[in-house]
């Protein structure tokens, strides 16, 4: 591997001349030009953000002068976070071929060797472990067999040992990378691959999905509704709109209103984002939310969060039984989520399609649950 020759002395934590250099976190930026992404944005983030990279991706089309031929997979990408250089080289040595997912390559054991030597310390508690040791053994599945059982047999040998990492892991999470990154991040992918141009932020709050739509001009105009006027106000401000070259000023717009009652003045986009906004709702009045939505408004993409409460059992600091927020009116479970997003995509020519967000638990599933709905008429 190229990564190897050029940095073989820096993946191996050395320094000839500055060895304490070595030995630190720096505050470390890796762009990459041209980036294959096989999975798309949403995978890239999958890899890197449980590491704690916040992750800035720009998909290239596969002609700038002809947009209708569609989107290449090739991206640019720029990954941020304050790391030992060693710990970023190897996270790189692993997931750039994995990202790659080139099939024609020959595979033999040592590179199990070299998977299991690299992922040494990250890789056996990576959410995406199973994805990554498939893709990185060249879909041998006799190979990531072995792989996998080496990886996870150090959990097994030694049960104290592995609550210990899994208690670090918790606590490090936090620090790692905020959920709420995690969430904005996977709505933007979702928007983005949507291709909508014209996009509603429906619940915006203080607006900082609105702040990242409006740093990507292939979203034309953004509509941000709440209907807390103290809480646009902070949108606002946050956005710093009258401040804003009038260029952009005119692509961002934030309405008052309320999501109970039908909207004209939301009719006509390309897509919504309602993030962390359905547990607010009161329950008999889901209803009117429904039909505000998805017979008026209508638009061609929808993507939708909220909390998947059988997380709540791994929040030690949440009673049993109690929400995440005091203004939750519910949380639902993934298999009510699901049950309720079927019934609305199917009575309103909608199909919809489930992702987590977060790290995933294999028993609780993932803290934040994600569904997108694609209209289909
Ligand atoms: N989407 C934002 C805010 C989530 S908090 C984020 O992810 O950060 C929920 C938001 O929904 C609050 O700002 C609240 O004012 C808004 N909200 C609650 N009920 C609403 C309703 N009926 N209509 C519109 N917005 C509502």
């Amino acid at each position: 591997m190229a990564l190897a020759r050029a940095f073989g002395t820096a993946l191996g934590g050395r320094s000839k001349d500055r060895q304490t250099l070595a030995e630190i976190e720096l505050p470390l930026e890796i762009r990459i030009a041209v980036l294959p992404c096989r999975g798309g944005e949403l995978f890239l983030r999958r890899l890197f953000e449980p590491l704690g990279y916040s992750v800035d991706a720009l998909h290239h089309s596969l002609d700038e002068k002809f947009p209708g031929w569609g989107e290449s997979r090739y991206w640019s990408v720029k990954l941020s976070a304050k790391k030992r250089l060693q710990e970023v080289l190897q996270h790189l040595y692993v997931l750039l071929p994995v990202l790659d997912d080139e099939k024609h390559y020959w595979v033999g054991k040592d590179e199990v060797e070299k998977l299991l030597r690299r992922g040494e310390g990250w890789l056996s508690t990576h959410p995406e472990r199973e994805e990554i040791t498939r893709r990185y053994l060249k879909h041998q599945h006799r190979l990531m067999r072995e792989a996998l059982a080496r990886l996870t047999e150090d959990e097994d040998a030694d049960p104290d040992e592995a609550a210990e990492v899994h208690a670090a892991e918790e606590g490090s999470l936090e620090e790692r990378i905020s959920l709420n990154q995690q969430r904005l991040g996977s709505v933007l992918a979702v928007l983005r691959q949507s291709g909508a141009k014209r996009v509603l932020d429906l619940g915006c709050g203080e607006g900082r999905l609105l702040a990242a739509l409006l740093a990507d001009s292939s979203f034309a105009e953004i509509v941000g509704v709440d209907v807390s006027p103290r809480v646009l106000e902070k949108a606002a401000d946050r956005l710093r709109l009258e401040g804003l070259a009038p260029r952009k000023r005119e692509r961002i717009k934030l309405l008052q209103g309320s999501l109970m009652y039908r909207d004209a003045r939301l009719a006509g986009y390309d897509a919504a984002a309602v993030v962390e906004v359905v547990e607010h709702l009161d329950p008999p009045r889901l209803a009117a939310f429904e039909r505000v939505l998805f017979e008026h408004a209508r638009p061609a993409t929808i993507a939708m969060t909220t909390p998947n409460r059988e997380y709540n059992a791994k929040f030690e600091t949440l009673a049993a039984g109690t929400f995440r927020h005091r203004d939750h009116r519910f949380e639902w479970t993934r298999a009510e989520f699901q049950s309720w997003a079927q019934r609305v995509a199917s009575q309103n020519r909608y199909a919809v399609s489930f992702l987590p967000v977060g790290p995933e638990d294999a028993a609780l599933g993932s803290p934040t649950q994600m569904a997108v709905f694609r209209r289909t008429d």
